[in-house]
C-alpha cells in the first residue's frame, strides 16, 4: 500500500467499534433503559456523527453551529440533546417544539421557558436541568477542573437550583423531568461519578421529582488499559441510581466524547530533519503540538514509533526533542532520551488522538490535516481531505485599487 502523505489523522473502525459495543453493554446490563448523546464538540467530523447516527447515538450539542450541523447531517430534534450555558432562542424553541432533551443552564432560559410555556398554552413541556454541586466537599481527594469550582448549572448549595425547580413547575404546562450531572474533573474517577448518581438521587427526594431520565454526561476515561472504563462507570452510576429510580420509568444519558473516540484514533507524523544544536538533537517533524494539543497544556503525548530503516546500527542518543512543524519555539512534544536515533522517514504516530484534537485545530500556518477511516476490513477511506487554501480563501475578500 502507497505510503500516505502524513500529517493524517486515522481513525481506526474496529478499535471505534470496540468502545462503542463495550458503552452500549455497560449501560444495557447496568440499566437496560438509556439513551447516548454523543458529545459533538469533542470531534465533529462529520464522517464520525454520521457513523455514530447509524449506531442509533443522539447528538449532544452546545451551539447553534452544532445544531445546525447535526441537523445537516440528518438528526430529528428527538435525536439531539441540547446543553451548555449560551443557548439561541431559536433553535431551543425548535428542539423543545420538535421532542429533543433541553438541559437548561442559565437565567435566561427560565425567562424562555415562561415565555414558551405562555405561548403554547396547550403543549406540555418536559425540560432537565442543569446541576451544580460541590464535588470537591462530596469527593475532597479529587482534582477538579478548576480551584474555585465548576461554573455550569443552577447551584444546589445555595438554593438557586430549587429556586429554578420551583418556578418551572409553578407553570401549568412545564415539568422538570430530568437531571443533568456532567463533571469536568481532572481525575475522572469512579467515585465521583458515583457521588453525582447519588447527589441526582438526593436531588430527586427532596425536591419530590419524579424523573424522565438522569444525565450523567460525560467525561470518562477509555481507551486506556490502565484505567477505568464504562463497565466501572456504569455499574456504580447505577448502583447508587437503583436506591431511588427506577428503570422501567426513568432512563439513563451517557454523553461521551473523548472516552469513545480515543482507542480508535492515532495521529501520525514523519521525522523530516535532525538538527544538531550545541550539543542538542532536535527532531524537526510534519505534525505538530497544535494538531494534539492546541492548548498548549500537556505534556505527555503518547505515542509510538515506525523507523524507516533497519535500526541495529544506529547509533544511539542521548536526548532527542521532538519538534513540531510550526515555526513556535513552544512546538516541541516530548524528549526521548537513551535510545536509537531519528532519521528522516520515520514515523512518530500519537496514539489516542482522536478527542478534542481534530476539530480543535488552529489555522495556523498549516491547515486542517486529512482524516482517513481503516474500515474493518484495512482498506480506507478518506473521511476529510487536508484545508488547503481553497477553504482558507472561502468568505474572504480582498480590495485591490
Ligand atoms: C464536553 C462535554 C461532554 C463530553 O466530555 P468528555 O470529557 O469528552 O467525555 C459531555 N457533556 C457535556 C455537557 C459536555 O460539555
Amino acid at each position: 500500500m502507497k505510503q500516505l502523505q502524513t500529517p493524517f489523522f486515522r481513525i481506526r473502525e474496529k478499535d471505534l467499534l470496540y468502545d462503542i459495543t463495550l458503552l452500549k453493554g455497560a449501560l444495557q446490563e447496568n440499566w437496560g433503559n438509556y439513551r447516548i448523546g454523543y458529545s459533538i464538540k469533542t470531534n465533529s467530523l462529520p464522517w464520525l456523527i454520521t457513523y455514530l447516527k447509524e449506531q442509533d447515538f443522539c447528538a449532544e450539542v452546545v451551539s447553534k453551529t452544532e445544531y445546525d450541523l447535526v441537523t445537516r447531517l440528518g438528526f430529528s430534534e428527538k435525536e439531539i440533546i441540547y446543553n451548555g450555558p449560551i443557548k439561541d432562542r431559536k433553535v431551543f424553541e425548535d428542539i423543545l417544539l420538535g421532542g429533543g432533551l433541553i438541559n437548561m443552564d442559565s437565567n435566561y432560559e427560565l425567562d424562555w421557558m415562561e415565555e414558551l410555556s405562555a405561548l403554547y398554552p396547550n403543549r406540555r413541556f418536559r425540560i432537565g436541568l442543569r446541576v451544580n454541586c460541590d464535588i470537591a466537599t462530596l469527593c475532597p481527594e479529587e482534582t477538579l477542573a478548576s480551584e474555585e469550582g465548576g461554573r455550569f448549572g443552577y447551584c444546589y448549595e445555595n438554593g438557586v437550583l430549587q429556586a429554578a425547580i420551583r418556578r418551572m413547575n409553578a407553570l401549568p404546562n412545564v415539568c422538570v423531568a430530568g437531571l443533568h450531572l456532567h463533571s469536568s474533573t481532572q481525575s475522572r474517577t469512579v467515585q465521583v461519578f458515583g457521588a453525582l448518581a447519588k447527589m441526582a438521587v438526593k436531588i430527586a427526594q427532596e425536591y419530590h421529582l419524579s424523573l424522565d431520565y438522569v444525565d450523567m454526561g460525560g467525561g470518562y476515561f477509555g481507551g486506556r488499559d490502565d484505567k477505568p472504563d464504562y463497565r466501572d462507570y456504569f455499574k456504580e452510576i447505577c448502583r447508587e441510581l437503583s436506591v431511588y429510580f427506577d428503570p422501567q420509568r426513568t432512563f439513563l444519558i451517557a454523553e461521551p466524547g473523548v472516552s469513545l473516540i480515543s482507542r480508535a484514533t492515532t495521529f501520525e507524523t514523519s521525522v523530516i530533519d535532525i538538527k544538531d544544536i550545541r550539543g542538542r538533537k532536535f527532531v524537526v517533524t510534519d505534525g505538530s503540538r497544535t494538531n494534539l494539543n492546541p492548548l498548549v497544556t500537556r505534556h505527555v503525548y503518547p505515542h509510538h514509533l515506525e523507523y524507516a530503516s533497519h535500526i541495529s546500527n544506529r547509533k544511539r542518543e542521548h536526548s532527542q526533542w521532538i519538534c513540531g512543524a510550526t515555526c513556535m519555539e513552544y512546538d516541541r512534544l516530548f524528549e526521548i532520551k537513551e535510545d536509537v536515533a531519528l532519521a528522516p522517514g520515520d514515523r512518530i504516530i500519537y496514539d489516542t488522538a482522536g478527542g478534542y484534537t481534530m476539530c480543535l485545530n488552529p489555522l495556523f500556518i498549516n491547515y486542517l490535516p486529512a482524516v482517513y477511516v481503516e474500515h474493518t476490513d484495512g482498506s480506507l477511506f478518506t473521511a476529510r481531505e487536508a484545508w488547503t487554501n481553497d477553504e482558507y480563501l472561502q468568505k474572504n475578500y480582498t480590495e485591490t485599487k
